[in-house]
């Protein structure tokens, strides 16, 4: 079994120029390779004592369920903006140009649990940030926050230091 960072592919120039694109497909597309991801992110959690894996769109999805699984937790979605069709809470972030959106429904989680959130790559920390505000929404426990893939030039992890955050590549 080859290590992970086998199965990331970088993309020169996506989706727009001076961006390398961390590409998970060949990860998913290796159910091996996928199971050693999950058993990794598994085994550095402070404990398993988890009652919500939180799963960022998009592709924090593919792994956040799986983890789910394992960890006998439920799972949810954080989304854009319109597509979760119950009451949500909302949070705006910065981007590069402009701002965005991430939405949560608001009974997804119930006060007191222990939540993890997922998603594949930490950039600029600005989504994993609007992740953190929304599920204290909840006056819930964040017990971490686990990635594929950091991008460490772009100091994520200054957005989320108050966090615990574990990557793949650690
Ligand atoms: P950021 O908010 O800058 O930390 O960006 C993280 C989010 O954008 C994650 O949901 C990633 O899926 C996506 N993302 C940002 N940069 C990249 C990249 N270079 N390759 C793949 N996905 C990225």
């Amino acid at each position: 079994m080859k290590e992970i960072q086998h199965y990331i592919r970088e993309i020169n120039d996506f989706p727009k120029k001076g961006v390398v694109y961390k590409d998970i497909s060949p990860l998913l597309g290796n159910i091996e390779a996928m199971r050693l991801a999950v058993d990794k992110l598994i085994a550095n959690l402070p404990h398993q004592n988890i009652d919500k894996v939180v799963g960022i769109e998009s592709r924090g999805f593919f792994l956040a369920t799986l983890l789910a699984d394992r960890l006998n937790a439920g799972f949810v979605p954080i989304r854009k903006p319109g597509k979760l069709p119950y009451k949500t809470y909302q949070q705006k972030y910065d981007l590069e140009y402009g701002h965005d959106q991430l939405e949560i429904h608001q009974d997804a989680i119930q006060m007191g649990e222990k939540v993890l959130i997922h998603d594949d790559v930490l950039a600029t920390g600005g989504t994993a940030e609007a992740a953190v505000k929304l599920v204290n929404r909840f006056d819930a426990a964040i017990v971490q926050l686990n990635f594929i893939i950091e991008i460490p030039f772009l100091n994520g992890r200054e957005k989320i230091k108050k966090q615990q955050v574990f990557v793949l590549q650690d």
